[in-house]
C-alpha cells in the first residue's frame, strides 16, 4: 500500500489540521454539534442503523477523517482508548495458535495484555530486540508490533527495518506511534501496515480524554470495523468532539514539545547528576527521515545513584508525578512503580527498569523553568 489521502490536496499540513473532517455547513455552526442521541432514524428503513456503539455518528466521521488525513491513510478508526486499539487489532487479525514478535522495549500495558490476556486466548508472544527477530520468528508468526519511540526508554526505532522484515516474511506490521504522534512520524509512509496511538496522549494533548486511533489500508480498517461494532471499543461522541478540538493544535504543540524536550534533555545530560538520558538518539540513520519535526517531549532519565529519585519527585513544584503523559503541563513518573509495576525483580532487571529511572513528559512551559525545577529538587535529594 502506498498511503495517500485522495480527499484533500492542501499543500500545507497546517491547513489539513484545521480543515480535514470539517463538513461544509451553510447556515449552520462553524463547529459541528455533539450528537447526544445514541441512535438516529435513517431515511430508508433498510439503511444501516445509526447507533453510537457502531461508531457511525457524524462526530465519529469528523474525527476519523482528520486522523486518516494526518497519517496520510485511506482510512482510520477512533476508539475508546489506546488499549482498545491493541485489543481490536489482535482480536480481529490473529487466531489461537498464532505468534507475535513484540519489540522487547514496550509499554507495560502491552506487555500485560500479551502475556496475561492474549496468552489465555492462545496467542503466543516473544519480546525481543528487532535485531533478533529473524532468530525468533516461527512458522506460526503472524505479526510484528513495535513502538516508533519506545515507552519508557524513549528510543526512536528503525521503522523501515521493521516494515521490511514483516514484508519479507508476509507478516502484519503494527506500529504504536503514541510518543511521536503524526506531527512527528507517519509510520504508514515507511511501509508499516497499521499504525495506532493512545490518543489520550499527544493527539488530544490536554489530559482530559481517554481515546485511541488506528489508521491503515481500507481492507484492514474494514476488517477492524467489523469487530469494533461488537467489541464495544468505540469512543462516545462527546469525547470525539473533545479529541477533535485538541487535535486542531497538534502541530504547534508538537513543535514546541520538541524544542523544550531537546533543551531539557541537554540540560539533564550536562547536569552531572545523570548516568543516561535517552532522547532523540535514533537506532536508524536519522537521514532515513522517520522523524520529521524533532522527537517531542518524552525524555527518559536515569539519575545517578547519589540522587534519591523518590524524594526528587516529591520536591518538584512544576513537574507533577503522574503516570500519564503528552499534556500541556510537565509530568514525570517512575516506571518501576507505574507502567512496569507488575514485573518481577528479574524481569525489571532484564528490561532495565530500576528506581533511578524517571520518564519525563516535558510540557509547554519555558524550558528554563522546568530544568530549574528538576535541578533544585535533584540537588535537594542527594
Ligand atoms: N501505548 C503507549 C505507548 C502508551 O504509553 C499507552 C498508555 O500510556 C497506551 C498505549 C495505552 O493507552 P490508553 O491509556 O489510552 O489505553
Amino acid at each position: 500500500m502506498k498511503p495517500t489521502d485522495s480527499k484533500h490536496d492542501w499543500s500545507s499540513p497546517a491547513t489539513g489540521l484545521q480543515h480535514a473532517g470539517k463538513q461544509f455547513r451553510l447556515g449552520q455552526g462553524l463547529i459541528g454539534a455533539t450528537e447526544s442521541s445514541v441512535t438516529f432514524s435513517t431515511p430508508k428503513i433498510e439503511d444501516t442503523p445509526v447507533y453510537s456503539r457502531l461508531g457511525n455518528t457524524t462526530n465519529h466521521f469528523e474525527v476519523e477523517e482528520l486522523l486518516a488525513h494526518l497519517h496520510r491513510a485511506p482510512a482510520a478508526i477512533v476508539t475508546g482508548s489506546g488499549m482498545a486499539c491493541l485489543n481490536l487489532i489482535v482480536m480481529t487479525l490473529l487466531r489461537p495458535g498464532d505468534h507475535v514478535l513484540v519489540l522487547e522495549s514496550c509499554y507495560g500495558g502491552t506487555f500485560q495484555m500479551m502475556t496475561k490476556i492474549f496468552s489465555v486466548w492462545g496467542v503466543e508472544t516473544t519480546f525481543a530486540p528487532m535485531s533478533t527477530w529473524e532468530k525468533h520468528k516461527k512458522p506460526n508468526t503472524r505479526m510484528v508490533l513495535f513502538e516508533s519511540i519506545t515507552n519508557p526508554f524513549c528510543e526512536p526505532q528503525d521503522i523501515g527495518r521493521a516494515a521490511q522484515f514483516a514484508k519479507t516474511h508476509k507478516l502484519i506490521s503494527v506500529c504504536d506511534n503514541t510518543f511521536a504522534s503524526p506531527a512527528l512520524c507517519q509510520p504508514l509512509l515507511h511501509g508499516v501496515d497499521l499504525v495506532f496511538e493512545s490518543a489520550t496522549k499527544y493527539l488530544n494533548g490536554h489530559s482530559d480524554v481517554i481515546a485511541g486511533m488506528i489508521a491503515g489500508s481500507n481492507d484492514l480498517i474494514i476488517k477492524l470495523r467489523g469487530f469494533h461494532s461488537y467489541l464495544g471499543t468505540f469512543l462516545p461522541p462527546y469525547q470525539c468532539m473533545q479529541l477533535l478540538r485538541g487535535m486542531r493544535t497538534l502541530d504547534i504543540r508538537m513543535t514546541q514539545h520538541s524544542k523544550t524536550g531537546l533543551a531539557f534533555a541537554e540540560a539533564m545530560r550536562a547536569s552531572g547528576l545523570t548516568d543516561a538520558v535517552n532522547y532523540g538518539v535514533e537506532t536508524a540513520n536519522p537521514a532515513s527521515g522517520y522523524f520529521t519535526n524533532g522527537y517531542g517531549g518524552m525524555v527518559s532519565v536515569r539519575f545517578s545513584k547519589k540522587v534519591n529519585v523518590k524524594k526528587l519527585l516529591t520536591l518538584t513544584r512544576l513537574v507533577t508525578n503522574v503516570p500519564s503523559l503528552g499534556g500541556t503541563e510537565s509530568t514525570a513518573t517512575m516506571p518501576a512503580f507505574t507502567t512496569n509495576w507488575f514485573m518481577t525483580t528479574e524481569q525489571k532487571k532484564t528490561f532495565g527498569i530500576d528506581e533511578q529511572l524517571v520518564r519525563f513528559s516535558v510540557g509547554l512551559e519555558g524550558a528554563e523553568d522546568i530544568v530549574q525545577d528538576v535541578m533544585v529538587a535533584a540537588k535537594a535529594s542527594i
